[in-house]
């Protein structure tokens, strides 16, 4: 790859305004600052940040990128936890919230076309005004869009049953550098004709083109849903507990966990009996026809009862929805334990959550760093958040030790340093010790077709 563009010169910036008229070029440094961080707080200024409306436009911009030789960084929401749109190496930040409409939702073909930057709340809600449901729900799901879902394959609370980002992808048009526009994939739902190039572009994290339309699959909107809250004396009862759920052959949509030092930081926050006493905590919701979810909860009561909680509370409505709110309030809850956080989200094979929750218990106690342990155990997906104070420098010692005793902790299960938020920026440590010497270089050459230049995203991810 050739050497990138390290400063922004006056030529630059006359074709930046000539395509860019008005307010769709940011230059001022105030406005830049906004467009210099995300969600992992890392920070790098870019030269200016370009905001456009079309697919041609896009073009116009990743040819003259590519033959300048300027660092694209594609950005959306900005809620990624990575860094993943830092501009680390100066360079063009591409707002994609201009391009945000939804163009089709076809109760015929249940399938959704849409721009990038439709928030994906958006487009769940537009879906199901006509009955139909789009089911990735990532916690982030009312702030980010559906571009940035694609191009990070976000997960959500109910992967379990219905699967992540990547499962909705029918078919995407993108940009290439050099200014390629491209289509992939079709209306079918399935579709076997060739390499799945659009789905190459899910989870590629920007570094391959710029996303500017979508084609989703929709499902038919389920008729009810309901929970089951249930907590133990200890974690790994709790853990037990979900497994054996799904061992009664029930399926539920969301199977989420935490454990005690999650409940006692939730528990600064919000007064639940349930929060108190327990070692560990599991949150089921099943959807369906209300005969069958009723069923469902009946049968989930009844396998959990053999595993002798200390407290158990089926429930709809008010009573669902404040414990899914204390479940979606739990990565904030954390800093009750202290004031800075190293998270990780590994994911292990599910027969090896045991292992895990324990040996991630142990290394806490051993470093002497307070440790909360939530998320998806239906997925083997688990948010595993060091919290700390970094000003004691002793303790941030220990807790970049215990991070990466977590990280190999789950590796050595057969599992993976990112089950949903992606390497970015900030976990970019991980990459050798995940992806084999023989697997990066493959990744690497075909990011070289994409982008022969390494202009998109550079500094990210692989
Ligand atoms: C409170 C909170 C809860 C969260 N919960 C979850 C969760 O449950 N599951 C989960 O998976 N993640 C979660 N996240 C992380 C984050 O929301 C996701 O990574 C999300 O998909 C990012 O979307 P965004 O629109 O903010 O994209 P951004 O953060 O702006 O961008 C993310 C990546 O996508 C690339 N990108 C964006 N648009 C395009 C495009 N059009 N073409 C090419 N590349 C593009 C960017 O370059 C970047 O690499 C959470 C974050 C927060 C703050």
């Amino acid at each position: 790859m050739s050497t990138l563009q390290s400063t922004f010169t006056s030529g630059h910036r006359h074709f930046l305004a000539s395509l860019f008229p008005g307010d769709a070029l940011v230059l001022d440094t105030a406005s830049l600052t906004a467009f210099a961080t995300d969600a992992s707080r890392k920070s790098a200024m870019p030269w200016a940040v370009v905001r456009p409306e079309s697919t041609q436009q896009v073009s116009e911009l990743l040819r003259w990128a590519q033959a300048e030789g300027v660092p694209i960084y594609p950005r959306a929401r900005g809620t990624n936890k990575v860094g993943a749109v830092v501009p680390v190496q100066g360079g063009i930040v591409v707002s994609t919230l201009r391009m945000d409409r939804i163009i089709d939702i076809d109760s015929g073909d249940f399938v959704a076309e849409v721009e990038p930057g439709v928030v994906t709340s958006h487009l769940a809600e537009a879906a199901a005004a006509k009955n139909m449901f789009y089911p990735p729900d990532p916690a982030s799901v009312k702030s980010s869009t559906v571009g940035g879902n694609v191009a990070t394959c976000a997960g959500g609370l109910k992967a379990v049953k219905y699967g992540v980002t990547r499962d909705y992808v029918l078919g995407l048009t993108a940009v290439l550098p050099g200014g390629a526009v491209v289509s992939f994939g079709s209306r079918c739902h399935k579709d076997v004709v060739g390499l799945d190039l659009a789905r190459l572009f899910v989870g590629s994290a920007g570094t391959l083109g710029i996303v500017t339309r979508l084609v989703l699959k929709l499902l038919p909107l389920p008729e009810a849903r309901a929970s089951v809250l249930a907590a133990f004396s200890s974690p790994e009862e709790a853990v037990a507990a979900a497994q054996s759920v799904f061992r009664a052959g029930i399926l539920p949509t969301a199977c989420e966990f935490m454990d005690s030092s999650a409940m006692g930081a939730l528990s600064r926050l919000f007064d639940a009996e349930w929060l108190h006493g327990a070692g560990g905590a599991i949150l089921l919701q099943v959807d369906g026809i209300s005969p069958a979810v009723d069923a469902e909860i009946a049968s989930i009561k009844e396998v959990l009862q053999t595993s002798a909680p200390v407290y158990l509370m089926a429930g709809q409505g008010a009573e669902e929805e404040q414990a899914w709110e204390m479940r979606r309030q739990l990565s904030q809850a954390g800093y009750q334990l202290g004031p800075d956080k190293l998270p990780e989200d590994v994911a292990v094979p599910r027969g090896r959550l045991l292992e895990a929750v324990a040996g991630f218990r142990a290394i806490s106690a051993e470093q002497r760093v307070p440790v909360i342990i939530f998320g998806h155990l239906g997925d083997g997906n688990l948010h595993v958040n060091t919290m700390h104070d970094a000003s004691d420098v002793a303790m941030a010692t220990r807790a970049a030790t215990c991070r990466a005793a977590i990280v190999d902790l789950a590796l050595s299960l057969g599992g993976t340093a990112s089950g949903e938020h992606g390497l970015g920026l900030s976990k970019r440590e991980h990459l050798t010790k995940q992806i084999s010497p023989a697997e990066l270089a493959l990744m690497r050459q075909v990011k070289a077709v994409f982008d022969p230049q390494g202009i998109m995203n550079p500094g990210k991810e692989w």
